[in-house]
């Protein structure tokens, strides 16, 4: 039986998707082996790499100019390729909206002079701070913002003025949730374990003046963007599973309308949970609402004990994950693009019972 998932991530796929996958395990269209013991060499693969990206750029409407990267090593990889590969002059401005966006900001400072500019660690990131007028540094290569904090559950409703600087964002777990106008963004990232696929996958949108040569220092070679760029992203051998489920995912998108369709529904969802929280005596959204997430709920009862009890009992009954990250505590629904609409209709009869018996 298949429960609600509501993990942050590793999170749940569409079930289309898993069945198709299930389907070609053994023989994927005729060429009697699956495509995890395939050749990414092979024609087929080829294929699924291509089509992959076509699709990807079709959801995005990814301009000619913007190059595409299926990348390694998770997002963690990219809080230093950022500063290795795009920071010429040696400076950066980050602003930090939490765990994430400091860990990238930490790793830079490896790399040369990483500004925090803005911050919303005074109220431990329940909001996003105003960055309409930062004290961006004359010579920063790029201004950096994690846009989606799947921990505490805020989003940049509107990206920060960055005073003509080339803007480069951690797009992890509202990657594909909504249209992105990618032009806006020298560099944009995300691993796709959050909203698109199997983990072991990181793809990049990057505009292709910024994939050069010039790198830090002994950049190893498989750090650097245009080792990526320059070979279709199998300079070495790529997940080559994993890429082919996100490319399933890709094609599920489209058939259901593509990014606008899947904004609409990603607010209905959200509406649901927040209106609820909203009028709950017992269980509190924890962000300020005019930054609130459309993927990553996050709320709290008055003790830790009900919590606790809550998080047990929703558990038992089919409704999994919902503990908050260690560092916040409280309750954390991730509500990504593959969550059905009676997935949190039913979380939300099962808070108003629970609240019932325990308000
Ligand atoms: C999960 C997450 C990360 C870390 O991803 P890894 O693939 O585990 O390195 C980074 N940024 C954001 C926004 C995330 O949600």
């Amino acid at each position: 039986m298949r429960v609600y998932n509501f993990s942050a991530g590793p999170a749940v796929l569409p079930e289309e998707v898993l069945k198709q996958a299930a389907a070609e395990m053994l023989d994927y269209q005729g060429t009697g082996m699956s495509v995890m013991e395939m050749s990414h060499r092979s024609k087929p693969y080829q294929k699924i790499i291509d089509e992959a990206e076509a699709d990807l750029r079709k959801l995005l409407n990814i301009p000619e100019n913007y190059k595409v990267l299926f990348l390694q090593g998770g997002a963690h990889t990219q809080f230093s390729m950022v500063p290795m590969n795009l920071m010429p002059h040696g400076v950066a401005d980050y602003i930090i909206t939490g765990v994430w966006a400091k860990k990238a900001w930490k790793e830079a400072q490896m790399y040369g002079q990483a500004n925090a500019i803005a911050s919303s660690a005074d109220r431990n990131f329940s909001y996003i701070p105003d960055c309409s007028d930062l004290p961006i540094s004359e010579n920063a290569d790029y201004v950096y913002i994690c846009e989606n904090n799947t921990i505490y559950g805020t989003k940049f409703k509107q990206l920060p003025n960055t005073k003509g600087k080339m803007l480069v964002s951690d797009v992890s777990s509202c990657f594909l949730s909504e249209p992105m106008d990618v032009t806006k963004y020298g560099y944009v990232y995300g691993g796709v374990q959050k909203n698109i696929g199997p983990a072991g996958v990181v793809i990049g949108i990057m505009r292709d003046d910024l994939i050069t040569e010039s790198c830090y220092p002994n950049t190893p070679t498989m750090l650097r963007y245009k080792t990526y760029a320059d070979n279709g992203s199998m300079y070495n051998t790529p997940p080559c599973y994993n890429i082919y489920i996100c490319g399933k995912v890709f094609k599920w998108l489209l058939d259901q309308g593509g990014l606008e369709v899947m904004k609409q529904r990603n607010e209905e969802k959200a509406k649901i949970l927040y209106d609820y929280l909203d009028s709950s005596k017992l269980f509190v959204g924890t962000v300020e609402k005019k930054d609130r997430s459309l993927m990553n709920v996050t709320f709290v009862t008055g003790s830790d004990e009900l919590n606790a009890k809550f998080v047990a009992e929703a558990d038992a009954a089919g409704f999994k994950n919902l503990k908050g990250h260690r560092s916040v505590g409280g309750m954390r629904a991730s509500i990504y693009n593959a969550m059905p609409k009676a997935g949190v209709e039913s979380l939300v009869s099962f808070m108003e019972d629970f609240e019932k018996k325990n308000g």
